[in-house]
């Protein structure tokens, strides 16, 4: 029997997270309802790029770094845009892009001269990049007008079809907020026409009206809050993903015993401890320490002692009905978020996700 740790992939809620940030970036717009790129980079953040793709059937579009995703998702099926957020490395990437119609994002000159040398079979669609201030890609104010007109001459020869503006935001999700980032965007690409791409989840759900033609949004797909101060249950948001296992052993320990590599953790009453089949290799983050929550049989306790690579132990003085085989909840359902583990251990929903291993079993729930 294959050890009892899974993940379950709910359709549904990849479903209704989408339509519930569709909602929101719509209950904003002044003109028409921004369109949504569905992020499905890093296997959809960790969820499976094809459980993902039938979740978000009603994305307008894909977007996602790997062309060899973008080709598996065209052969799938999707006919619909597909965008390479970071646009193409080489000359055998952009004829990928030209035979299956992708939009690029195009972050420097070495991109555009790629766009300028290689013989494309059909047009593609392109956002230039521009860096307001998260200095990782893109270009400078200053540079982007020439970008953008060596660009345009490439859609003059059919090289290019559409030919719009994208930036990223890096604090949407802080008090740092939009603003000056915006003002940067909207000054540098003042009178030049095409589409506009800005918002991540944060700022498709706290700043909707900024979102232009197209948003980006990810992690909120996924359940996930992308706010420190705002749960994904207050949201409205559903956990796509729920991480199970169960327990597969049972340890009474005395009062000063301890549990664990590193003795990090010391009973100071008898305690029953409960091991859970899911370690670091599992993809369950090492940093979490005591006190960690994790649901067994539906009742909230807590972690104890260090996370080993294929177990970690419970406290089960709350559950005493708990016996080798109840079920245990990572996260994802009973209650408990993604987003409370990973602050546990000092990190985000997002790192969580995308570490669950290749060994962990990943069905579809619903
Ligand atoms: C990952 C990514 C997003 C999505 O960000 P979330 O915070 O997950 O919503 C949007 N745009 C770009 C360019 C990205 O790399």
């Amino acid at each position: 029997m294959p050890r009892p740790i899974h993940a379950s992939i709910s359709h549904s809620a990849l479903a209704h997270n989408l339509d519930l940030v569709r909602r929101r970036l719509a209950g904003a717009a002044s003109g028409p309802s921004p369109r949504v790129w569905a992020i499905i980079k890093a296997n959809a953040y960790g969820h499976g790029t094809q459980r993902a793709v039938a979740g978000f059937a009603a994305a307008d579009g894909l977007a996602m770094l790997d062309p060899m995703d973008a080709v598996r998702c065209r052969a799938g099926g999707w006919t619909r845009p597909i965008m390479l957020i970071e646009g193409i490395f080489d000359q055998h990437d952009a004829r990928v892009a030209g035979e299956h119609r992708l939009t690029l994002v195009i972050h420097d000159d070495a991109q555009i001269a790629l766009l300028e040398n290689t013989p494309l079979a059909h047009p593609v669609d392109v956002f230039l990049k521009l860096n307001t201030g998260m200095n990782r890609l893109g270009f400078a104010p200053g540079g982007y007008r020439a970008a953008y007109a060596r660009l345009a001459a490439l859609r003059d020869r059919d090289v290019i079809g559409l030919l719009g503006h994208m930036t990223h935001f890096y604090g949407a999700d802080t008090p740092t907020g939009v603003a000056g980032q915006m003002a940067v965007f909207r000054q540098t690409t003042a009178g030049l026409p095409g589409p506009v791409s800005v918002a991540n989840s944060a700022a498709s759900l706290r700043y909707p009206d900024v979102a232009g033609d197209w948003a980006r949004p990810g992690i909120a797909l996924y359940g996930a809050s992308p706010f420190d101060d705002q749960s994904a249950e207050s949201l409205g948001l559903r956990p796509a993903m729920a991480l199970r296992s169960a327990l597969i052993g049972v340890q009474h320990v005395p009062a000063g015993g301890t549990v664990g590599y590193g003795a990090r953790f010391t009973a100071d009453v008898p305690t029953r401890v409960g091991v859970v089949a899911c370690g670091y290799a599992d993809g369950y983050p090492r940093h979490a320490g005591t006190g960690t929550p994790v649901v067994v049989d539906g009742v909230r306790t807590r972690l104890v002692g260090r996370v080993s690579m294929d177990m970690l132990a419970v406290d089960l003085s709350p559950v005493p009905q708990a016996v080798p085989g109840s079920p245990v909840t990572l996260w994802g359902a009973d209650g408990l978020s993604v987003d409370e583990v990973a602050a546990a251990a000092g990190t985000i929903g997002y790192e969580l996700l995308c570490a669950v291993a290749p060994r962990v079993d990943m069905r579809s729930e619903d």
